[in-house]
Order: structure tokens, then C-alpha cells, then sequence
């Protein structure tokens, strides 16, 4: 078994953002729009602050009140998409209930969308044209490349349908030629199908959920989720990784596989939006 370490790929790939960041003739900025509510979301905000701080991109904070309304949302949006000191916007989710995301993501001007989430971005990657790519999905990407991981023709089971991890994952992997098949909450037969993958990506969150029994023998096992054991610290993924790593191929451990990838990623379409923008 190799253990894909999402860490060190993504300390590698830091290396060359501090290079490309040193070419770029400016400071690329981005914008974090946080509405109050969830508590998950602020230490989120934070790793991706401390990343930006860091590398010396400019990093602004727009912090709304939870009962703030669509309208002052929308405003907020608009006037960032206008000010040209900004690059890059990204609107931190979970929301609450009472504000409408999807319209909050299709109002981003398409060219500082770098989570990807926007129906233009998410178009255009669906057709297989250049487009931000929504950052976790991304990050994979990257990892499969790094370690020489190939795709085509392969069968990659993706196992949750979400906007921001299942969809656009598998249309990477599409993109990339492999064979993709798509389960959520309602697959039937779930583990017959997840046994005939080659690549499975699981995100789902739910701990522990992908069993030995349930992949190949030398499957590549990508690991999403992010699952808090209640009443500790401690944080396991969606794969029983003690029984999975027996078995698989390659595998990514939670903490430390996917995680640093997705901020690492999200550095780079910064960096994208400021090229967009700069040309
Ligand atoms: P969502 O809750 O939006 O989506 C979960 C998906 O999993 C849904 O499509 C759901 O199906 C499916 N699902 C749930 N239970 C099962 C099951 N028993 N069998 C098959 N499918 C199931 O989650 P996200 O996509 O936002 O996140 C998934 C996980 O990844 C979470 O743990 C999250 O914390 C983590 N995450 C990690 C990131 C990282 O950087 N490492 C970034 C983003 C997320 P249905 O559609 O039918 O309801």
C-alpha cells in the first residue's frame, strides 16, 4: 500500500506558488465573504487567512450578521465583483437556511469564482472547458498526477452527489477519460458496485463508512470526509483506513490526504484570477 500524503504534496506544490508569486508583478486579493452561524466555517476561514498571510496574498474578511438578508448578501457581491482591487471571491458555506446560496454563487462574476461554484464555472467545466475548478476535486486531481496515477479507462466510483465534491469531482475524472460511475444516499447495492472500482473517491460524511470488504484489491481509496468523534478532537475520514489500507493500493489518510490539498488549491485559482484579470 502507498499512502498518498496530501501534506507533502501540498507543501511541494507551496513552493512553486511562492515562485509563480514572485513572477506575477503584484499581489493577487481575495475576498471571504463569512455570514455568521457555524461555527465549522471560522476555523476554515481562518487555515485559509494563515495560508494567505503566509504566501503574501492580500486577504480581506466580510463577516455578516445571521440574520443579515439576501438583498444586503447580493449588494455585497456586487460591489466586490466591481472593485478591481479584488481578484477573488468566495463566499464561505454553509449559510443559513434563510438565504439563497445558489443565487448568492451565481451572482460572483465568473472570473473571481475561484471555489468554482457558480452555474458559468460549473458550465464550463462540464463541457470540458477551462473553468475554475471547485477546490477539493481540484486537489485530487493533483494528488492522482503527483503520484502518477492514471485515469483513463479506469473505473472511478465517486460516492456523494454534493455541488461542491461529488459532481465536480466526477466530472474531472470524465474529463480525464475515466469511467464514472456516481452513488449517493439512495445506490442500491452500494458495495457491489464499489468493489468493481478502481479509483473510488468517498465523500459522504459519515466515519468510518467504507469498509476493507468494500473496495478492490489495489484500489486507489480517496478519502474526503471529515468527521469529528464527538466529544474529542480527534478527525476520521469517510474509509475505515485501519481495514482499508490492508487492502488498497493507494490510499489518503484523515487528517493529513485531502485537506491540505483543497487550500492549496484554492491559493492557485487565486492566482489564476489575478493572471484572468492582469493579461
Ligand atoms: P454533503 O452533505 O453536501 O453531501 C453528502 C453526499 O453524500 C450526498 O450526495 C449524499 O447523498 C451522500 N451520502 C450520504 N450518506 C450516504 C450513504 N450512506 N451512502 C452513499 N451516499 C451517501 O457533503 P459534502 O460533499 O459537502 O462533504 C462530504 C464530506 O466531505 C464531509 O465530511 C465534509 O466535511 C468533507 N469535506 C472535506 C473537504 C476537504 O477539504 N477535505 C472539503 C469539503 C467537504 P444524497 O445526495 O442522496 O443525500
Amino acid at each position: 500500500m502507498i499512502l498518498i500524503e496530501g501534506k507533502k504534496v501540498a507543501e511541494k506544490r507551496r513552493e512553486k506558488v511562492i515562485e509563480k508569486l514572485k513572477e506575477l508583478g503584484g499581489i493577487p486579493s481575495l475576498a471571504v465573504i463569512r455570514v455568521e452561524g457555524d461555527p465549522a466555517s471560522e476555523i476554515y476561514i481562518r487555515i485559509k487567512r494563515k495560508m494567505c498571510e503566509e504566501l503574501g496574498i492580500n486577504f480581506t474578511e466580510y463577516h455578516l450578521e445571521k440574520d443579515v438578508t439576501q438583498e444586503e448578501l447580493l449588494n455585497l457581491i456586487h460591489k466586490l465583483n466591481d472593485d478591481k482591487s479584488v481578484n477573488a471571491i468566495l463566499l464561505q458555506s454553509p449559510i443559513p437556511y434563510h438565504l439563497d446560496i445558489m443565487e448568492a454563487f451565481e451572482a460572483i462574476n465568473p472570473d473571481k469564482d475561484v471555489d468554482g461554484f457558480s452555474p458559468v464555472n460549473t458550465g464550463r467545466l462540464v463541457q470540458g472547458q477551462p473553468s475554475f475548478k471547485a477546490c477539493t476535486p481540484y486537489g485530487i486531481m493533483m494528488l492522482l498526477e503527483e503520484y502518477g496515477i492514471s485515469i483513463e479507462g479506469k473505473h472511478c466510483v465517486v460516492i456523494g452527489r454534493s455541488n461542491i465534491v461529488g459532481k465536480p469531482m466526477a466530472e474531472l475524472l470524465l474529463n480525464a477519460n475515466g469511467t464514472i460511475t456516481i452513488c449517493h444516499s439512495k445506490t442500491k447495492n452500494l458495495s457491489e458496485i464499489t468493489k468493481t472500482a478502481d479509483i473510488i473517491v468517498v465523500a459522504i460524511g459519515s466515519p468510518n463508512f467504507i469498509t476493507a470488504d468494500m473496495i478492490k484489491e489495489d484500489a486507489v481509496v480517496i478519502d474526503v470526509g471529515i468527521n469529528r468523534i464527538p466529544g474529542t478532537n480527534k478527525i476520521v475520514g469517510d474509509v475505515d483506513f485501519e481495514s482499508a489500507k490492508e487492502k488498497a493500493g493507494y490510499i489518503t489518510p484523515v487528517p493529513g490526504g485531502v485537506g491540505p490539498m483543497t487550500i492549496i488549491a484554492l491559493m492557485e485559482n487565486v492566482i489564476k484570477a489575478y493572471e484572468l484579470q492582469n493579461k
